[in-house]
């Protein structure tokens, strides 16, 4: 089972996914965690790159800049340990990137309908079994974040909201199944939908 979990910045994605990780040993499947973008001696550097350097970049640059990061994870990590027999979840995959970086600056030109079709070549083709998509209003994320810790946060709340929109909207495209999961409330809520989501998944 290859299982993603994106939404945008400050919707308590590692929190939950700590909760997910829980719930698959209570399942007693045996999994790996990756994150994106990470998990591999090249996606490191390109993270530090994209989200900790001031060096500015053309919006194509730094979404084929993610491309690379998350081609060098799928092919290093994701795709032989799925082929293994283990399963994969992973904080963040394909979907940011389309929507993170197709948002905002029309003149880059980077329609989301072009950004899938480059990740399908940069992912080989993988995709995601299940997607969660942790949504809530973009100003109550960004509240929760206080201080912005990278480059991306600093971008303000109209984007953020944009972003927000754009993953609702793009979500289907993810995987075969999705689900929508309302952050904005307790963690015990959120893991709870969450639960029942996977169970879902799972039964179906
Ligand atoms: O998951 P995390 O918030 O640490 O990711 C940092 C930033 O990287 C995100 O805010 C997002 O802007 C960007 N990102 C992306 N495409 C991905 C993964 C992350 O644009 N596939
Ligand atoms: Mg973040």
């Amino acid at each position: 089972h290859f299982i993603t979990v994106d939404g945008i910045d400050g919707v308590g994605k590692t929190t939950q996914i700590q909760g997910l990780q829980r719930l698959l040993r209570e399942f007693e499947l045996d999994f790996i965690t990756t994150r994106d973008p990470g998990s591999s001696e090249i996606g490191q550097r390109l993270r530090a790159l994209l989200l900790e350097s001031e060096l500015t970049m053309h919006r194509r640059t730094e979404a084929m800049l993610f491309m690379a990061s998350r081609c060098e994870m799928v092919e290093s990590t994701i795709r032989p340990t799925l082929a293994s027999g283990t399963s994969v979840i992973s904080d963040r995959f394909l979907l940011a990137n389309v929507v993170y970086q197709s948002v905002g600056d029309a003149q880059a030109g980077v329609s989301s309908e072009l950004l899938w079709q480059i990740g399908d070549l940069a992912n080989g083709g993988l995709r995601p079994d299940l997607t969660l998509l942790l949504d809530m209003p973009a100003e109550r994320a960004l509240r929760r974040i206080g201080r912005p810790t990278d480059r991306m946060e600093s971008r303000g709340a109209d984007y953020m909201e944009s972003v927000r929109q754009a993953f609702l909207a793009e979500l289907p495209r993810s995987s075969p199944v999705t689900a929508v999961i309302d952050a904005d409330r307790p963690p015990e809520e959120v893991q709870a939908a969450i639960r029942a989501a996977v169970e879902d998944y799972f039964s179906g």
